[in-house]
């Protein structure tokens, strides 16, 4: 189905031309149409899926006929679990607000920045993209009142769980009026999700994204046999040999992504740590490098596994195995996105070998194996 044939306005439809989006996700057939009409919906959906878009559009298409919240009172409130996510939704509202006849005022308020500029910039903001603790203080300091919301979004409903904003999630939503439109994404179905979906969604469009195994389809996974002390002659090996140009390394520690990120400059190799014990500002500057290209080399730690949006990433590394088999997934998951095919390797130590085949085992995929060591 084209985008045309989806009730959406001239203006929008000429930022989706402009965008370069050309046939339309089965997310965004499915969940624009229904968010038009002001139904509730469910995405079963994670990155990756387009799902951003789909929720995005129809909130700007409705926001844009519709007439403001009085000041300081948000019309529709879009809450997501990391700073990231945040800076990444906002931008995607800005590519799309382009042009709109009357202009909708959004902004991204997050934790770890100082919250005076924020308490300023929010004059007039008709939509709102938060993360919930940050978002629970400007609501104690006056700062914005939910108590006009009528569309309320729970992006990766599930990691905000994880993250354990549950508390805040249900504050949040105990500020919003009882009668709004609710539309809730999560890249996986559990108890705690089921409980949320009950609580928050009336009679909802139910959307499943199951792209998981045509995803993993697309990735090239081989796993290398090394020992501990040779990691990183070997990483410097594969990057210089494949002249990878744009690799995403995982390790799982904070620590480790900071030797693994030093180790790598001093061999000539352009490389930022972006984790949890780095300020808000490093964060964003670093990952802004290399979404632009200028640094080849990102490691993290499990912190981007989710969420983050790359586009095109060629190579995920891991460095380190994580401990669970999905956030094996969700790791290499980070490449081999949206048509394009990727390529991911994990260095696989003696120690690990058994573990390997457990995530192999739940994956259901076995992975070549090369030996490493004698490599370097
Ligand atoms: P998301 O799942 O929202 O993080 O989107 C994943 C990526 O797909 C983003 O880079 C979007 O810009 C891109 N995208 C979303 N919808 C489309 C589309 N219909 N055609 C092409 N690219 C798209």
């Amino acid at each position: 189905m084209p985008f045309s044939k989806l009730g959406l306005s001239p203006v929008i439809l000429k930022n989706v031309v402009k965008q370069g989006y050309e046939s339309i996700y089965p997310i965004q057939e499915q969940a624009i149409p229904a968010l038009l009409k002001k139904q509730d919906v469910l995405g079963i959906a994670k990155t990756g899926s387009g799902k951003t878009a789909s929720y995005v559009l129809p909130l700007l298409q409705n926001l844009e006929g519709s007439k403001p919240a009085k000041n300081r009172h948000v019309k529709a409130l879009v809450l997501v679990p990391t700073r990231e996510l945040a800076v990444q939704v906002s931008e995607v509202v800005d590519l799309f607000s382009e042009g709109l006849t009357s202009a909708v005022k959004s902004m991204a308020v997050y934790g770890g920045v100082s919250i005076n500029p924020q308490m300023i910039k929010l004059q007039g903001v008709q939509l709102l993209i938060a993360t919930p603790g940050r978002l629970i203080e400007l609501v104690e300091s006056k700062a914005i009142s939910l108590s006009e919301v009528e569309t309320l979004v729970l992006d990766e409903a599930d990691k905000m769980l994880n993250l354990g904003f549950q508390e805040e999630v249900n504050k949040i939503i105990g500020l919003c009026p009882k009668k709004r439109q609710n539309v809730l994404f999560s890249a996986t179905l559990s108890e705690d999700i089921d409980h949320i979906t009950q609580l928050v969604l009336k009679n909802p469009v139910v959307i499943k994204i199951d792209s998981d195994a045509d995803d993993i389809d697309k990735i090239v996974q081989t796993g290398y046999f090394i020992s501990e002390e040779k990691k990183g002659p070997l990483l410097r090996y594969l990057i210089n040999k494949e002249n990878m140009q744009q690799v995403l390394v995982f390790t799982s520690s904070t620590f480790k992504a900071d030797s693994v990120t030093e180790k790598l400059n001093k061999n000539g190799i352009e490389a930022r740590a972006i984790h949890s014990k780095k300020s808000q500002g490093a964060r964003l500057e670093a990952l802004n490098r290399f979404k632009a290209g200028k640094t080849r080399v990102l490691v993290t730690t499990d912190l981007l596994a989710r969420g983050i949006d790359i586009q095109y990433l060629p190579f995920v590394i891991n460095y380190e195995l994580p401990r669970s088999p999905k956030d094996y997934i969700h790791r290499i998951g980070r490449t081999g996105r949206a048509e394009a095919s990727g390529e991911a390797i994990s260095f696989v130590t003696p120690e690990d070998q058994h573990h390997f085949k457990v995530i192999q085992k739940k994956m259901k995929k076995w992975v070549t194996m090369v030996e490493g060591d004698g490599l370097v």
